[in-house]
């Protein structure tokens, strides 16, 4: 028995100082893998990829301050001018069924935005959680009371129409439009920051071709037919060719159909202001449906305050990677029916 006992303190003991050395091991690793790491930061660094949109661009591309613009989404103006070029998109419905878009920009000048519309005060929280230059034509009394109070930085056309333009042949207000460039022209004057120290969205790599399904199709019924909005996922391309009204969804500059590699569905409570405006809470947390790579994943949007960046996490909290390229998000009232059709995965991955 005493043999026996003395086996088990020896084992102990022993167990004991392996730990010991184990732990000391562990960090005599850490100061190797840090000297791993001083090797590695010989190697040139990876090419600096933009915030919002993950996609690859020159640091003084990439790290600028965004800028959001309102353009208006009334069926008769359709199509509009510069989408194709943003990095994310937001639609939501501004009154009377009719949805507008609050589109941002950081890698990319789009030359020609619009038709530029009024502010609300739903996006100009949106606008403000980028800490974005907010491009705009007036707005609701609440939107201008929220931006002043909430400090955004404001580009109002009004303020400075210096950086905007009508067309001629367009009936106001539909022919305000603007460019990036002179946003960002007319901010620098005013003395707005050019550059700010944005996070941004988490970007993954595209599913292989074979592991992408042929199918998935979303409708979303904001209100009437003309407002229906509809993505069908082109497994070659990985992305969603989007339709409006029943009718393919272009950009006027390029011709060609608006196709976001990622689509996110925002469901978020909305109430009136007023017997007029909208009061759609885009602060706080709600669900929502990512699709990318031809498949819808459940998770939760947060956004802390007004100040805060949005962000979209799965059902165990972990932020939802995009793919890399143009996001739309739809902000839908928590109970605008919406249409996800999927098929099996084309082969399992
Ligand atoms: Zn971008």
């Amino acid at each position: 028995m005493k043999v026996f006992r003395s086996l088990v303190l020896f084992f102990l003991v022993l167990s004991l100082s392996l730990t010991v050395l184990s732990c000391t091991k562990r960090g005599t690793e850490g100061e190797v893998k840090s000297g791993v790491k001083q090797s590695e930061s010989e190697e040139p660094p990876p090419p600096p990829t933009c915030p919002i949109c993950g996609v690859e661009g020159k640091a003084e591309a990439v790290s600028r301050r965004p800028v959001a613009v309102m353009v208006e989404n009334l069926s008769s103006i359709r199509p509009q001018s510069g989408l194709s070029e943003a990095c994310m998109v937001f639609e939501a419905l501004a009154e009377g069924g009719i949805t507008r878009f609050c589109v941002i920009y950081v890698h990319q000048d789009a030359d020609n935005v619009g038709p530029v519309r009024s502010a609300r005060n739903y996006y100009a929280a949106l606008a403000k959680g980028f800490d974005a230059l907010y491009a705009h034509c007036g707005g609701s009394k609440y939107a201008m009371e929220a931006i002043e109070q909430w400090g955004v930085a404001d580009l109002d056309q009004f303020r400075y129409p210096k950086a905007y333009w009508r067309v001629k042949g367009i009936e106001a207000p539909h022919n305000l439009f603007t460019s990036i460039s002179k946003i960002r022209e007319v901010a620098e004057d005013k003395g707005f920051d050019g550059n700010i120290d944005y996070e941004g969205f988490s970007h993954k790599p595209d599913a292989s071709l074979g592991s992408r399904p042929q199918h998935q199709r979303i409708v979303i019924e904001y209100s009437s037919a003309p407002y229906r909005v509809e993505y069908k996922y082109d497994s070659g391309s990985n992305s969603y060719l989007r339709f409006n009204g029943g009718k393919a969804h272009l950009d006027k500059v390029t011709g060609k159909q608006l196709q976001p590699k990622n689509v996110v569905v925002m469901y978020c409570p909305t109430g009136m202001l007023d017997a007029k405006c909208l009061d759609i809470q885009v602060v706080g947390s709600g669900s929502c449906l990512v699709s990318r790579d031809g498949k819808a994943v459940k998770g939760t949007w947060e956004k802390k305050g007004v100040d805060s960046p949005l962000i979209f996490v799965d059902e165990q909290g972990k932020e939802i990677s995009l793919n890399v390229g143009q996001t739309w998000v739809e902000v839908v009232k928590t109970d605008t029916p919406v249409t996800v059709e999927e098929t099996a995965t084309a082969t399992s991955q």
